[in-house]
C-alpha cells in the first residue's frame, strides 16, 4: 500500500491529455481553479492552443504520466487527479491504486469496471435488466452480439445468430491473432432498439443523483451501413465494426426520467454496498432502449464518458438544476470546490 498525499485544499486539477480533457480543464478553470495537462509530446499542438490550461507536463507516452517525476510536480502544485476513458485504458487498476496523489472518485470502482464478472455482479445488484448471456455456441437461437474480453470502443465485436456464423468469425478473429480461441469470447443477447448512453453524477455532499445528459454514440461502420442498399450489402463481404467516432445529442421522452433516476440511484447504492465508499461523482449507464421504452444496461462507466464532451456548454438537464452552464467537467471542479470548503474532502476523494 502506497502512502497517500493528503489535501486539504486542492489547488490544481489536473489529467491526462485525451478523452475529455479539455472538458476537465476547462470546468476546472470556471470553477477557479488552477489546470494541469499530462501530456504526450505528439498531442502538444492541440492543447497548448487552449488559454484556460496553465501548465503542460509533457511526457513521451502516456504510459509515463505517473512516474516519479510527474508525480512529484503533481505534489507541489497540490493537484487532484480526475480519471477518464483513457487513463483506465492504459493503466491497470493496480497501477492506478499505486498512484500516490489523490484521485477523484473511487478508485476501487475502476477494477471493477474493468472486469466482466465483477461489472455484471453490480449491474445485477442494481437490478439493473441487463441482456441474457449466452452459455454456449450450441445455445445461439436468436441474433447475438460477440465480445472480446477488454475490446476497447468494441473493436472485433461480430454478429452470430447461428453457430455456423460464431464459428466462422471466431476463426476469422483467431486468423488476426486477436484471440487464441473461441474461449475468449463472451456471447451475449443482442437488444434491438436505440442505444443511450444515460450521464450521471452523484454528490455525496448533497447526497442527490443528478442526471446531467444523454448521447448516442456513432461508430464506423456499424452506424453507416444503412446507407448502403440491401443488394449492395449482400454482394460485398461487409463486416460490422464499432469504433467509436463521435458522439449525438439525445433528449429523453419526458416520461423515460422518472425510471432513469430509479435506475441512477440502485445504482449509487448497490456501489455503496458492494464497493464501499461507492461511487462519488460521474458515471454512465449505457444499454438500448427498446420497442416498449425498456432500457436494458449492457454496461456502465465509473467515471467520466466522452459523450458529456457535447455539454461542455450545460445541457437540458443540468439547466434545469443549475443556474450556471455545468458541462460534467464543471460538475466535478464544483463538487471539489464545495467539499473543499466543508472539509469534506474524503468524501469525494481516495
Ligand atoms: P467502450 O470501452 O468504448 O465503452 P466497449 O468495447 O465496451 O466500448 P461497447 O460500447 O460496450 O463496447 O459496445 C460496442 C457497441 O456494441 C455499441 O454500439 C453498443 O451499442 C453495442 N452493443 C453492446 N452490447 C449490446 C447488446 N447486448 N445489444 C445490442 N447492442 C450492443
Amino acid at each position: 500500500m502506497v502512502d497517500r498525499i493528503i489535501l486539504e485544499s486542492p489547488r490544481t486539477i489536473a489529467t491526462l491529455g485525451s478523452h475529455s480533457a479539455l472538458q476537465i480543464l476547462k470546468g476546472a478553470k470556471d470553477e477557479g481553479f488552477e489546470t494541469l495537462l499530462i501530456c504526450e509530446e505528439k498531442r502538444l499542438g492541440l492543447y497548448k492552443r487552449f488559454k484556460f490550461i496553465d501548465e503542460i507536463l509533457t511526457i513521451k507516452q502516456h504510459n509515463q504520466a505517473f512516474e516519479k517525476k510527474s508525480l512529484q510536480h503533481l505534489h507541489d502544485a497540490k493537484s487532484v487527479i480526475i480519471p477518464h476513458g483513457t487513463m483506465v485504458a492504459y493503466f491497470t487498476y493496480s497501477e492506478i491504486d499505486k498512484i500516490s496523489i489523490p484521485i477523484f472518485g473511487n478508485r476501487k470502482i475502476l477494477q471493477w469496471e474493468s472486469d466482466r464478472n465483477l461489472k455484471q455482479k453490480l449491474m445485477n445488484a442494481s437490478q439493473l435488466i441487463t441482456p441474457k448471456s449466452i452459455q454456449s455456441k450450441d445455445e445461439i437461437r436468436n441474433l447475438c452480439i460477440v465480445k472480446l474480453h477488454g475490446a476497447a470502443g468494441g473493436r472485433g465485436y461480430f454478429l452470430a445468430w447461428n453457430k455456423e456464423s460464431f464459428e466462422e468469425n471466431a476463426q476469422a478473429l483467431v486468423n488476426q491473432g486477436r484471440i487464441t480461441g473461441e474461449e475468449d469470447l463472451f456471447i451475449q443477447e443482442y437488444i434491438v432498439g436505440v442505444p443511450t448512453y444515460l450521464q450521471f453524477f452523484y454528490s455525496p455532499i448533497s447526497n442527490q443523483v443528478e442526471f446531467l445528459g444523454a448521447d448516442i454514440r456513432y461508430e464506423s461502420n456499424i452506424d453507416s451501413l444503412g446507407r448502403i442498399p440491401a443488394r449492395q450489402q449482400l454482394s460485398v463481404n461487409l463486416e460490422p465494426s464499432y469504433n467509436v467516432i463521435g458522439n449525438i445529442p439525445l433528449v429523453l421522452r419526458e416520461s423515460l426520467l422518472e425510471e432513469v433516476y430509479k435506475m441512477g440511484e440502485r445504482f449509487v447504492k448497490a456501489s455503496e454496498g458492494l464497493v464501499p465508499p461507492g461511487i462519488p461523482g460521474p458515471f454512465c449507464l449505457e444499454g438500448v432502449y427498446d420497442r416498449e421504452g425498456i432500457f436494458t444496461t449492457f454496461e456502465f462507466s465509473a467515471r467520466i464518458v466522452a459523450g458529456t464532451n457535447l455539454y461542455i456548454n450545460g445541457s437540458p438537464y443540468s439547466d434545469l438544476l443549475f443556474e450556471k452552464p455545468m458541462s460534467m467537467g464543471r460538475r466535478i471542479a464544483h463538487e471539489i470546490k464545495i467539499a473543499s470548503e466543508k472539509g469534506l474532502l474524503d468524501r469525494i476523494f481516495t
